[in-house]
């Protein structure tokens, strides 16, 4: 069982790196990627858990935005988290999800809602990337929102008058860096169209200029048309064809191993890093 996309208290998600690899250990997932949002942190713990035969791949997945302003999010898997400059564009990005942030809660509180800075930061996991998920998490605790769910198909939605995007690389950017550290370069949920724009099917053959290796396309997030469409695009620009989970802990209703990749795909997609650096026991 290969799962390539989930998350951990390192950003939104809720379980730690640590119990992540427990409970993947414990379902049978032989292949494991961990893509936290913009960061690398919760690699090393990860790593120090791993014991018999599951293996990791360990990667990010990067927040990107077009030149059109659309949101884009690109899953790096198998790079070195040593590379500077893709440490540096990581950086540069969670740095905006501050100012970001006090933007969102600034118009909420002109609008009368009752929130602040220091609510969402009692709601963030320590060293956890900042992101929309811990604000929901604040409107849930002060009993403004009943869940996560509410808030992302309301109040905090990418339509919503309370959105502000955060500086971020255009993918085309993302990518290249992710072949420069070695990785390779998967689109996440292209066509999960209930976020918001999404991406056309003409906009693809730029990113595999650019060098991108995949296309995420069984995805809770798409339905069965949408990812009939992916396939196709995939094939006919000989991409991989990935499925995952983008397992949150509680913070969303995702399942891990509910969606995976066939394993063919995966011998296709590790062949395409620089190195062999799943990481194994
Ligand atoms: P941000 O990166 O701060 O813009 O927040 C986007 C994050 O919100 C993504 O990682 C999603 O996983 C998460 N998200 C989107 N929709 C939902 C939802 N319905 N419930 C919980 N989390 C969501
Ligand atoms: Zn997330
Ligand atoms: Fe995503
Ligand atoms: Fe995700």
């Amino acid at each position: 069982m290969i799962d390539l996309h989930t998350h951990t208290n390192k950003s939104d998600g809720t379980d730690s790196p640590r119990e992540l690899v427990n409970k993947a250990i414990s379902l049978g997932i032989t292949l494991l990627g961990i893509t936290d949002h913009d960061t690398t942190s919760g690699w090393a713990q990860a790593a120090e858990t791993v014991r018999g035969s599951i293996g990791l791949a360990l990667g990010s997945e990067i927040s990107c935005l077009t030149n059109d302003g659309v949101s884009v999010h690109m899953l790096a898997l198998l790079f070195n988290g040593e590379h500077k400059e893709m440490q540096i564009m990581l950086e540069e990005t969670r740095d905006g999800r501050l100012p970001r942030m006090r933007k969102m809660i600034e118009k909420m509180r002109a609008a009368g809602i009752d929130i602040s800075m220091d609510d969402v930061e009692a709601a963030r996991p320590d060293g956890a990337v900042l992101g929309r998920p811990h604000l929901a998490d604040a409107l849930v605790n002060k009993g403004i929102i009943k869940s996560r769910d509410e808030a992302f198909q309301g109040m905090l939605n990418n339509g919503s008058a309370f959105y502000v995007s955060h500086a971020a690389p255009t993918p085309v950017d993302a990518i290249a860096m992710i072949c420069a550290a070695g990785g390779v370069a998967v689109i996440a949920h292209p066509f999960a169209s209930h976020r918001g724009q999404t991406l056309q099917a003409a906009d693809f053959s730029d990113l595999v200029a650019a060098g991108l290796h995949g296309i995420e396309v069984d995805h809770r997030d798409q339905n069965p048309d949408e990812r009939a469409m992916l396939r196709n695009i995939a094939n006919e620009l000989g991409l991989v064809v990935t499925g995952a989970s983008d397992y949150h802990g509680n913070g969303k209703l995702n399942s891990l191993g509910e969606f995976q990749t066939a394993p063919d795909q995966w011998e296709r997609l590790e062949s395409l890093a620089d190195q062999r650096r799943v990481v194994r026991a």
